[in-house]
């Protein structure tokens, strides 16, 4: 199962403080992280409770409502899987009562060898009723804590055994437990409203409840929050480089986020600027595909002084779950999602700017709408470098043979485009679009070399997850 979530933690020592309505709040916030299930989970002292629902936020909450929702702390999750089933079962917080009490876990990130663990698990005569890999880390979470009573020793201990990504928010006997992997692969931040303390994977969640931004987890961080709060590490934290997801920056997380000390949308009007210096052509505008686009098409539109002008028009309707099943729908979904304004587009030369290109589906269709609008001349820039391999810790993109760009050079692809010419920024580039260093970038996608072992059955890991 492969996901990419939204999480979000909160804790108050107030007991008259209800989380439920922050976290539902942050939740808003994150949705373009996944509209396929949303929950919540809180606690109240005594008991845990939980709602979980498939569907977007407001839908699952009913608009605000949280009935037996109490408590003054909890966690919450936002879940998209484009591959697999959509099951409720499958929907986070995952819950589990145990030996030693009561556990809630949401998890953003994919656990590269969960499927050996689970197997080794099931072994041991646990049973599962997901497919998610948080439930193996609820299995694995628990047994050690039964055995060591202590939730950091437990988390330090099975980190060993867990290659990949995780951002975790998790909930044990009232405590909240915040943890990042050694590398930092999945964004996570930590924020403050007066007494209540929040974590979540994007700072828009801080900026909804006017909590501040106090700093990032740290890769390789724990951080444990009850009466008072303490930080901690994993055992791999001093030796394990960075490694933050670029394509957060290109194209998942929001604009209007700070990412890891970035702000993505500087990053992003910078791809656009690095775009015009790259690829400059002579045309009449610059036109983004809305949305994700709009930042680096205006960037580019700066830099190059060419007019910025909208020739496509998004139905904002249309989720990101909107997924048809066969090749020949997604190409007719795109008519769907984008309408062209031809008053705008007729005779004129357009330099057309995209966040990336996957498997090129969009790209094709998107040419044809603006040639049967009018257009004289597409000139395609795309934000992010030619995704080549296979995404492994949390971007559901597709299957080495589905990219485009796995075994196609760019003439190619500007020829099977149908475009008059294509230019992608170039890893260099963007890299200083970002402003991070090197070494401190996940670029697997776009080189595939990645920054963790791979399982040795990749292929049928593969085969399973799409
Ligand atoms: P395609 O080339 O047809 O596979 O689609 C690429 C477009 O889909 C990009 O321009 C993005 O706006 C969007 N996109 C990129 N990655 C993803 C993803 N992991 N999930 C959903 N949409 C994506």
């Amino acid at each position: 199962m492969k996901d990419k979530c939204g999480i979000v933690g909160a804790y108050s020592n107030s007991k008259s403080v209800e989380v439920s309505r922050q976290i539902y709040y942050a939740l808003y916030a994150l949705q373009h992280r996944g509209q396929e299930s949303a929950g919540i989970s809180t606690y109240n002292g005594k008991d845990m409770s939980t709602y979980r629902g498939m569907g977007l936020v407001c839908d699952v909450f009913s608009n605000g409502n949280f009935d037996g929702l109490d408590g003054n702390k909890g966690i919450g999750h936002v879940r998209y899987s484009t591959t697999g089933k959509s099951l409720i079962e499958n929907s986070q917080p995952f819950i589990r009562e145990f030996d030693s009490g009561t556990i809630a876990i949401a998890h953003n990130g994919d656990i590269i060898n969960s499927m050996e663990l689970r197997s080794e698990l099931e072994l041991e005569g646990r049973e599962f009723c997901s497919t998610t890999d948080s439930e193996v880390i609820c299995h694995l979470l628990t047994r050690e804590y039964s055995q060591t009573q202590d939730m950091i020793k437990a988390m330090q201990n099975i980190s060993h055994d867990l290659i990949g990504s995780y951002s975790l928010v998790i909930l044990i006997n009232g405590d909240l437990m915040v943890v990042r992997d050694p590398m930092g692969i999945k964004p996570l931040a930590l924020g403050k409203k007066d007494d209540l303390i929040m974590v979540a994977s994007e700072t828009v969640a801080f900026d909804v409840i006017g909590a501040q931004k106090i700093r990032d987890v740290e890769p390789g961080e724990i951080i444990l929050i009850n009466s008072e709060m303490k930080s901690f590490s994993l055992p791999e934290k001093s030796n394990a480089p960075r490694s933050h997801c670029m394509f957060e920056y290109v194209y998942f997380a929001r604009p209007d986020s700070i990412l890891d000390g970035k702000n993505v949308y500087d990053v992003r009007l910078n791809i656009g600027k690095a775009l015009y210096r790259e690829h400059s052509v002579e045309a009449d505008a610059v036109m983004p595909v809305p949305d994700s686009a709009i930042t680096a098409a205006i960037g580019y539109s700066r830099e190059s002084g060419l007019p910025y002008g909208e020739g496509l028009i998004k139905n904002r309707y249309i989720g990101r779950t909107f997924i048809m099943p066969t090749q020949e729908d997604r190409e007719t979904s795109v008519r769907l999602k984008m309408n062209p304004i031809k008053s705008e587009l007729e005779g004129k030369r357009i330099i057309l700017v995209d966040d990336s290109i996957v498997r090129g589906t969009t790209s094709r269709a998107l040419v044809n709408v603006l040639r049967e609008a009018g257009v004289s001349e597409i000139h395609l820039r795309i934000g992010c470098p030619p995704i080549i391999s296979p995404c492994y810790y949390g971007i559901a993109m597709a299957t080495k043979k589905e990219l485009v760009a796995s075994d196609k050079k760019v003439k190619e692809i500007e020829k099977m485009l149908g475009v008059d010419s294509l230019g992608y920024l170039s890893i260099e580039s963007l890299i200083k679009c970002i402003g991070l260093e090197k070494s401190h970038l996940c670029t697997g996608c776009l080189t595939g070399e990645y920054p963790t072992s791979l399982p040795k059955n990749i292929e049928e890991y593969e085969a399973n997850r799409c």
